[in-house]
């Protein structure tokens, strides 16, 4: 196994256990040039192995050239990073002129191929400059090809990297540094584990590794988290540069990485049997303690750890300090929330906007709200959204002066004035607390209702299923239901289905823009329709007549799509509990599923009906099949919060005399796809139904039964069918 070395620029080394060098970056437009130099000097000055610049296209990579010659004129050498993000041709100029590129290949390119191919340009001058590439991931910024394959995990961001150093070995080209950032203390030093694992043992080398917790925010909160992230791996030996990334004065960011450098270095004193913290200052403190707790209570080696015997400047540690320290180490070690959790970007050339200021007045007025929601606060359209991970609410700035507001990954309130978009973000936040909230089968799903709609009728038989509101816990979708005139009718509707099944219709189509279009009637009277954006984790329905129809449709059809992807589905069939498992009747309407449930309940002691029309089957992590109650039950009114492992599936079959037998493989599939509701002509949709279909046709009895709607029908099937 070989370490890989080289020096950057011709003179600084790194791998191969050379010095940890402490990066930083500018939050200077690159184009601000008497800017930019004055933050690159200061840097200097404050012992910055590294500045990164934004250079987001041509004329930055210009800027970038006369910054350097004008520092190297002033005998500044510190090495120049050239940080780009999509424009491949942008990092094949700054090759010229950086002493280091910083790329996401998979960013260059929508098709693989064709950034494969600017990816092997790029090296091929790097060669010729002797520039360093950094292969920089985060985990925001993972390309659908990878997450469709190993979802948005650790392990795929380990993926994802390996494959572009498998192409600078190919190519010959060492002189790489890889970084895989996340915000989330836990994914990020997993990925590097498990890359400097994969590096081992199936490239026979190590690359040097760049580390950094990504949008770490500022502050205390920023300074705690990434000593913990990084402190972790220097500790294992992994990592030979760092970045602290904070939402403030970049300046600052240099002393906070030779702190965790020293801290790593740093032998503590014993007390009493226990370990105590020597710290100069305050900021010493936080990060020599982090460095020391953090790394045990992130791998849940301890729950917690002793403070006694610890001083700041010679004095012991008070005890509201210590106590806002453990919160917040906790906290970043995501072992128990106290506080709302903030991730921020550090601002760049891309920034339009006061992003320190406007980051601590977000924090100022949202510090109330619930422990563990998730708020970003980012500088850019363009990469923010991306980066702020799995956020529950975001404020990013889009151009000057002007915000737009995400929940989740869904800009909802866009492009506004920055003067109100902190208190639009507040009513965002209060609005969705008022929501109310269900979980059926371990998935959540929240309706709000706009003012003088009253859903409440509508929602009667979803009680057994309501939960508390909980801002950290987002749900799968949310249903916002508006008055007549609510809802305007696209143009340019496509009609993809239609159905009618007893009075009731059901017509889907799709927008232009891609989003679904339903429309719900009852004796052809339209009583809803529903706009739902792509992936239908959120939809708007516009309720006239029959509002309890159009809301307990809209509610079913949204479950039923959006679980399709989570490992669940929502079936016809009734479904009895007997002897710790359920067991579904399936069949189409009319077939008798109910009166042979009702048979069970009759005849077949211990028999419970669970569902009657519409319960839910969920694989879980375990790969067991379970059934569960749902608030959609057909005409018998049976709303029950329960579930059971399946014990197995009937098809029902009218016939003159009473008949039972096994059905295996494509038999048994067969019979299950046709009782799943879905809408089998969308590719996700339908994948996502396959993969649970073949998991229950192959992991659960599937039994046909012909049979007569009498006792002995319901005694010879519960004689065969029950384990
Ligand atoms: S999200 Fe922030 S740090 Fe990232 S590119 Fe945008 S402004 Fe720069």
């Amino acid at each position: 196994m070989v370490n890989i070395s080289f020096s950057i620029a011709g003179r600084l080394p790194i791998g191969d256990g050379a010095p940890v060098i402490v990066q930083t970056m500018c939050n200077t437009a690159t184009d601000d040039i008497e800017a930019s130099l004055a933050q690159c000097r200061a840097m200097a000055a404050a012992g910055a192995g590294m500045i990164r610049l934004t250079t987001q296209g041509l004329k930055q990579v210009e800027s970038l050239r006369i910054i350097k010659e004008r520092l190297r004129a002033e005998g500044i050498d510190t090495p120049l990073v050239a940080d780009i993000h999509f424009l491949a041709d942008a990092a094949l100029a700054a090759a010229a002129v950086a002493d280091k590129v910083r790329i996401n290949p998979g960013n260059f390119a929508r098709e693989h191929e064709v950034a494969c191919a600017k990816f092997r340009e790029l090296i091929a001058l790097c060669k010729q400059h002797g520039t360093t590439i950094r292969i920089g991931l985060n985990h925001g910024s993972l390309g659908e090809r990878i997450t469709r394959r190993y979802g948005n995990t650790p392990l795929a961001m380990k993926e994802a990297v390996m494959e572009w150093l498998r192409m600078c070995l190919e190519e010959d080209f060492r002189q790489v540094v890889v970084s895989l950032k996340a915000s989330n203390t836990l994914v990020m030093v997993e990925a590097y584990r498990l890359l400097d694992r994969a590096m081992r043992e199936e490239l026979g080398c190590r690359f040097p590794l760049h580390l950094g917790v990504t949008e770490a925010g500022g502050g205390d909160e920023g300074r705690i988290k990434s000593a913990v992230g990084i402190g972790t791996l220097l500790a294992e030996g992994i990592g030979d540069t760092i970045r602290v990334s904070l939402t403030e004065d970049p300046v600052h960011e240099i002393p906070a990485g030779e702190q965790i450098v020293a801290a790593i270095a740093a032998s503590y004193s014993t007390r009493g049997g226990r370990t105590a913290v020597e710290a100069a200052d305050w900021n010493d403190f936080i990060i020599k303690a982090a460095c020391l707790w953090g790394p045990s209570l992130l791998d849940k080696k301890i729950d917690d750890f002793p403070l006694e015997g610890s001083t700041i400047g010679g004095r012991p540690v008070e005890q509201a300090e210590g106590e806002h320290f453990r919160d917040m180490l906790l906290q970043a070690c995501r072992r128990r929330f106290t506080a709302p959790e903030y991730i921020a970007c550090p601002g760049c050339g891309r920034t339009l906007y006061d992003l320190e200021s406007t980051f601590n007045e977000v924090k100022r007025r949202t510090s109330h709200l619930a422990p563990g929601i998730k708020i970003a606060v980012m500088g850019c359209v363009v990469n923010g959204p991306g980066e702020m991970a799995d956020a529950d609410y975001g404020y990013v700035g889009e151009g000057r002066g002007h915000v737009t507001l995400y929940r989740g990954k869904e800009p909802v309130i866009r492009y506004i004035p920055q003067e109100e978009a902190i208190d639009r973000l507040l009513a965002l936040i209060e609005a969705d607390q008022k929501e109310q909230t269900f979980q059926v089968a371990g998935h959540r799903f929240a309706v709000q209702a706009a003012e003088g709609v009253d859903v409440s009728p509508a929602l009667a038989h979803y009680a057994p299923f309501a939960v508390a509101t909980d801002l950290a816990k987002a749900p799968v979708f949310r249903l916002f239901v508006v008055p007549q005139g609510g809802l305007p009718q696209p143009d340019g509707l496509t009609e993809e289905f239609r159905q009618d099944d007893d009075g009731s219709q059901i017509r889907v189509c799709h927008t232009p823009e891609g989003d679904s279009w339903f429309e719900f009637s009852l004796w052809g009277k339209l009583s809803g329709t529903m706009r739902a954006r792509p992936g239908f984790s959120q939809a708007t329905l516009e309720v006239a007549d029959y509002t309890d129809f159009a809301v307990n449709n809209a509610l079913m059809v949204l479950y039923a799509l959006r679980t399709t992807s989570l490992k669940t589905v929502l079936f016809h069939a009734a479904v009895i509990g007997n002897g710790g498992r359920g067991y579904l009747f399936l069949g189409r309407s009319g077939t008798g599923k109910s009166t042979h449930a009702r048979l069970w309940l009759k005849h077949v002691p211990g028999s419970e009906l669970v569902n009657d029309d519409n319960p839910v089957v969920r694989i879980g992590a375990d790969g067991t099949a379970r059934v569960y109650g749902s608030p959609w039950s057909g005409k018998t009114p049976c709303y029950k919060n329960m579930d059971l492992p399946v014990g197995g599936f009937v098809q029902l079959a009218q016939a003159p005399y009473n008949k039972i037998q096994r059905l295996k493989g494509i038999g048994a599939y067969a019979v299950l796809v046709p009782s799943i509701s879905g809408k089998r002509w969308d590719r996700a949709i339908a994948d996502g139904l396959h993969a649970t279909e073949n998991a229950l046709a192959s992991g659960v009895p599937v039994w046909m039964l012909e049979c007569l709607p009498d006792e002995e029908a319901a005694r010879l099937c519960s004689q065969t069918i029950r384990v």
